[in-house]
């Protein structure tokens, strides 16, 4: 990869494979773990499970899987100003929200409250445990058997609990050091793409509106920008052209800070990098403005009272599919039966987790609609 900046990963410096593999053909090792992400079925079921809204309510909302490259979009141009490895960045970025469960936040709350007296449920966990062990693809390991950095940057957040159990990919929580700078970035990338396109999505649907918005100064001041540059630009050109210039302006200001960060720590290899503060970082002048907007959209859009309605359903099809299996683990699918023998709750869990909203939904109705005995 040309031109890479000291402190980024690479071949050389990573800590590889968990089992060792011949080197790729034609592509570099983290371009295989981009591409591994890409053909699993985790990725793919993204496209069914909800973001803010329920997959079937509307085609053109974002998806988790058009969250997905979305984030990896903007992770990948800004690991490129940074002259990190945008491979891995993007790998980090793509399979962030494997482990998301059916219908979003709601279906991860009901699942970890269904799961409290057998270790829980967390989603980035989940994520991990789909990379590490749930994917069947290949003949001589379980899951996709990613580069040490890839596993390191999907695993952001972890109890220390949790961490003890994981052993090496844990240790970090232990021992409080950072992760690589491409998994930092990646998780400002999530924020900077869900902060915009929830706004476009919450418009989009009619939740919130434009007048709402002039609450949050940075919308407002950049949609008066669009406003003098394009007078009497209305409808879905002012919504995009607003919506974009945010992007930038969270974009860059992340870039410039990261870059002053990198310099005042005097962050010069990997090793400093994991030894450093969090070295990806906005400005702090952003900070206030960013809150204003997260605040906004959680009290008009998350608890918007047509998305509670939803959420509050989505938990209980959770629930009941969770007891329904516990109640008769025999109701489970034979791969997930067998999983059962060791562990009963997780394979519970691990199948759930897996399901689409709509895969979640008719498993509900076969299991409970009364008069559909098929
Ligand atoms: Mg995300």
């Amino acid at each position: 990869m040309p031109d890479l900046a000291p402190y980024a990963v690479t071949e050389n410096n990573s800590r590889g494979r968990q089992v060792p593999e011949p080197y790729p053909v034609a592509r570099g090792e983290f371009q295989r773990d981009r591409d591994r992400i890409v053909h699993s079925t985790a990725f793919r079921r993204l496209e069914y499970k909800t973001q803010v809204f329920v997959n079937h309510e509307g085609d053109l909302f974002r998806t988790r899987l058009t969250h997905s490259i979305e984030v990896a979009q903007i992770t990948r141009s800004i690991a490129r100003a940074l002259h990190l490895n945008e491979d891995l960045a993007e790998a980090v970025a793509l399979s962030h929200d494997l482990g998301h469960t059916p219908f979003g936040h709601a279906g991860q709350d009901a699942l970890n409250g269904c799961m409290k007296e057998h270790g829980g449920f967390e989603h980035n966990l989940q994520s991990l445990r789909i990379v590490d062990r749930l994917e069947e693809s290949y003949a001589s390991f379980d899951g996709l058997n990613l580069m040490h950095e890839t596993r390191e940057g999907i695993l952001k957040h972890c109890s220390p609990r949790n961490a003890e159990l994981l052993g090496e990919i844990g240790k970090r929580f232990i021992e409080g050091r950072q992760p690589s700078l491409e998994a930092q970035l990646a998780n400002l990338a999530d924020e900077i793409a869900y902060n915009n396109h929830d706004i476009d999505d919450g418009l989009r649907s009619g939740l919130i509106t434009l007048d709402q918005l002039d609450q949050v100064s940075i919308f407002r001041r950049n949609r008066e920008t669009v406003e003098a540059d394009y007078p009497g630009l209305g409808g879905r050109r002012l919504i995009h052209e607003t919506v974009r210039r945010m992007i930038h302006q969270m974009a860059m200001g992340l870039i410039e800070q990261t870059r002053a960060n990198i310099a005042a720590a005097g962050v010069a290899s990997l090793d400093e990098v994991h030894r450093a503060p969090r070295l990806v970082a906005y400005p702090a002048g952003l900070l206030p403005e960013l809150r204003v907007l997260k605040t906004f959209l959680r009290e008009n859009l998350y608890h918007h009272y047509q998305v509670l309605r939803m959420t509050d359903k989505a938990r209980r099809i959770i629930r009941d599919l969770f007891q329904a299996f516990m109640g008769d683990p025999r109701l489970l699918p034979p791969q997930y039966l067998h999983m059962a023998r060791t562990d009963t709750p997780r394979a519970i869990a691990d199948y759930i987790a897996g399901m689409t909203d709509r895969y979640a939904m008719r498993e509900h109705r076969r299991l409970f609609a009364v008069g559909e005995i098929h």
